[in-house]
């Protein structure tokens, strides 16, 4: 048999277990022995009877000093007491309604003991201790580990499954390091990390063991992610765009002052771009820090030194605002933007494709249509993506691949914590935009239960009264079986019923046809709607001065991150702005990231606050889901091993870059199954 075979073959397991197992996603031999304890208890370190403390658990090493005596003080009950000794004192073992207990242990015999302690008038009773005679440490005597399971299958049990998986496949488990790195290192080999995970001896085999699985699996998964990254870059000799590039005088012509921060971030990318290094730089800012003219600014540049830009968004709606923008400030500089989406009509895509591909457009703005096989430039020195987390890897590296070697820029206002940031962006140079442009108000945040709705939607009511714009955004589009969330067209029809046709309500989801959407998002932008209900897709870019509310109905549902990028669509004009939560949760987590979102404005505090309540697999959503789950590893607890296995994962990489060489090829090929396995669909980078 080897590990990938089912548990159910395993001596002692069986049909039966097998399906208790598999509740616990333990399937095949391998999922035993990765199946790691939950915690541990020391049933090694033996106590001295004198040294007792009431309600501690303890393991003693004892001598049966006197025979046992049962008493039966009701009908049904037996209380059997057995007294022993060591050295130092004198104690009872305590057992309820185990009167055969005493059958199998006679004056004289030295057993180990464990237990909790109860004092009682004085005398120290061990309750219902578990023991072992002799040199069986099993039970006691060792460090035991405490599995989580389910209450089908005892701790004993698992125990056992546990022992035999390691005794008789452990020798399949493939030691991936070599000797040297290990010794290097001071990794010991993954049989004994194994068994001292399981079993450790003691606290220090304790550690090295877990010290060896976490930076294997940290190491496994950062080469996989490098070795995704460095394929789609290939180290290419990048463009030197010019020194000049009338970067002053486009800053003379906006109505605004850049903020330092601002200022510093394209201080970052002029140097890139300037350098013969290809730029691979993500650019992190909060919701409003104004990334926008970030990416003009880079894209005059490129123009400037006779390159073509390309800028991809995720929605038709921020495409077409970009577009805008773009035409506005850069009209003097007389360049020509064009836009590429999926509803222009197949002649116009045409003439833009064909313009592209002569060289006649010098910035090219749209959505995924950007990514097709059609689009084509004569000289791409600028690739940009704006939230970066709403694309894939493999989409980015699409756009970037229309040229050669062109830089790179992506932008997001998905504040990563810098734990994952590690991670996830382990190659990418990263600016942050650590500052709002001055005179942003502060948007006021409440989080209510669904109980205060009426009121809500009274006070939502007043502010359209006095000629602001309210976006009241419910999570799914369709009743999903597993979440009771109220659908948008549901809630549409409750918000027109509660308002009576006294306003102008539209509706807005993702399953709309895009000129749909367009013309949906531009009545509320011209305030022809009052209120626009709508799902997420008014996540990104959307920009409305005069909308001034934000509810958001099951704001239990969200990531924290989320919640905040959406709050930001807020507070963009001159308006006092509002975010009311309607949590349908009553959990402690939930109301305690509500009051998270109440209290705090910063994206970063935020989403490491996020990160820290859900755990990252939660953090990411499906949607967005970047992470394999890690086996042991754990990004908070385990940082410095992460740094080390960062610093390894470069190294080897520096070495040999495509960990071909034939002491690496194991290596390699763990990696190349993590990344068919969990890396294929990772969509943040
Ligand atoms: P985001 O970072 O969310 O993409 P935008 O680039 O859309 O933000 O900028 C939000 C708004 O702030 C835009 O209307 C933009 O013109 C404006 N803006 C950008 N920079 C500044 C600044 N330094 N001072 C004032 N307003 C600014
Ligand atoms: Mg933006």
């Amino acid at each position: 048999m080897n590990l990938s075979d089912s548990v159910q073959y395993l001596k002692g397991v069986g049909p039966k277990k097998a399906e208790r197992l598999k509740r616990l996603n333990i399937k095949t031999i391998s999922d035993i022995l990765f199946y790691f304890p939950r915690s541990y208890e020391d049933r090694k370190s033996i106590k001295k009877i004198r040294n007792c403390e009431n309600r501690e658990k303890v393991t003693l090493s004892v001598q049966i000093s006197g025979s046992a005596v049962t008493l039966r003080p009701k009908k049904g009950i037996t209380i059997t007491k057995i007294p022993v000794k060591d050295e130092t004192g004198l104690a009872y073992l305590v057992y309820f309604n185990q009167s055969y207990i005493s059958n199998n242990l006679k004056i004289g015999d030295k057993i180990k003991v464990n237990g909790k302690v109860n004092i009682s008038y004085g005398q120290i009773q061990i309750q219902n201790p578990i023991y072992t005679k002799g040199n069986d440490k099993s039970k006691v005597g060792s460090i035991v580990p405490i599995y989580s399971l389910t209450n089908k299958i005892s701790n004993n049990e698992m125990i056992k499954i546990v022992k035999y998986s390691l005794n008789n496949y452990l020798d399949q488990v493939e030691e991936i390091f070599p000797l040297t790195m290990r010794e290097k290192l001071n990794l010991i080999s993954i049989d004994e990390a194994f068994k001292n995970v399981h079993f450790p001896i003691d606290r220090d085999a304790y550690k090295s063991a877990k010290y060896r699985l976490v930076f294997e699996e940290f190491l496994i998964l950062q080469l996989g992610l490098l070795l995704i990254k460095s394929k789609l870059q290939n180290n290419k000799l990048g463009i030197k765009f010019n020194i000049q590039d009338r970067s002053k005088e486009f800053i003379n012509t906006l109505p605004f002052k850049l903020t330092s921060a601002q200022l510093k971030v394209f201080k970052e990318i002029q140097k890139d771009m300037e350098s013969t290094k290809v730029m691979n730089r993500l650019v992190q800012g909060d919701v409003g820090s104004g990334k926008t003219i970030i990416a003009i600014l880079a894209m005059l540049k490129s123009t400037v030194s006779g390159y073509q830009s390309v800028m991809m968004a995720p929605t038709e709606i921020l495409a077409t605002q970009h577009y805008d923008e773009i035409n506005k400030l850069l009209e003097f500089f007389g360049i020509r933007c064009e836009l590429l989406v999926g509803s222009l009509s197949s002649k116009e895509k045409l003439r833009i494709l064909q313009e592209s591909k002569q060289g006649n457009i010098d910035i090219l703005v749209g959505t995924h249509a950007l990514i097709e096989d059609g689009v084509e430039f004569k000289r791409l020195g600028l690739a940009i993506t704006d939230e970066q987390h709403r694309f894939g890897v493999r989409q980015r590296a699409k756009l970037s691949d229309k040229g050669i070697a062109p830089d790179v820029l992506v932008m997001t206002a998905t504040p990563i914590p810098r734990t994952l940031a590690m991670i996830l962006y382990g190659d990418l140079d990263i600016s942050i935009i650590g500052e709002l442009p001055p005179g942003r108000k502060k948007i006021d945040t409440y989080a209510v239960n669904s109980g205060a709705k009426a009121r809500v939607f009274e006070f939502v009511k007043k502010q359209i009264e006095e000629g602001r714009q309210a976006y009241i955004v419910c999570p799914l589009v369709e009743e999903s079986e597993s979440l009771d969330l109220e659908s948008a067209t549901e809630i549409y029809e409750e918000i027109n019923e509660v308002y009576k046709n006294n306003y102008k309500i539209g509706l807005l989801h993702g399953k709309m046809k895009s000129s749909e959407k367009e013309d949906i998002m531009n009545r509320f932008k011209y305030g022809e709607l009052d209120i626009l209900v709508s799902t997420t897709v008014i996540e990104v870019g959307v920009n409305v001065p005069n909308a001034n509310i934000m509810v958001i109905m099951n704001a239990e549902r969200f990531g924290l991150a989320q919640l905040h990028q959406l709050r930001g669509r807020v507070g963009r004009g001159e308006y006092k702005s509002f975010c009311i939560l309607i949590n349908e949760c009553n959990n402690k987590i939930a109301r305690e990231r509500m009051r998270i979102m109440e209290r705090t404005t910063n994206g970063f505090v935020i989403s490491e606050k996020d990160l820290e309540l859900r755990g990252p697999g939660e953090f990411f959503g499906t949607r967005q889901h970047g992470l394999p789950d890690l086996k042991i590893a754990n990004i908070f607890t385990d940082i410095k091993i992460l740094k080390m296995a960062q610093k390894v994962a470069e190294n080897l990489l520096h070495e040999d870059s495509t960990l071909n060489l034939p002491k690496n090829i194991r290596i390699r090929n763990r990696v190349d199954k993590l990344i068919n396995e969990k890396l294929k669909n990772i969509s943040i980078n």
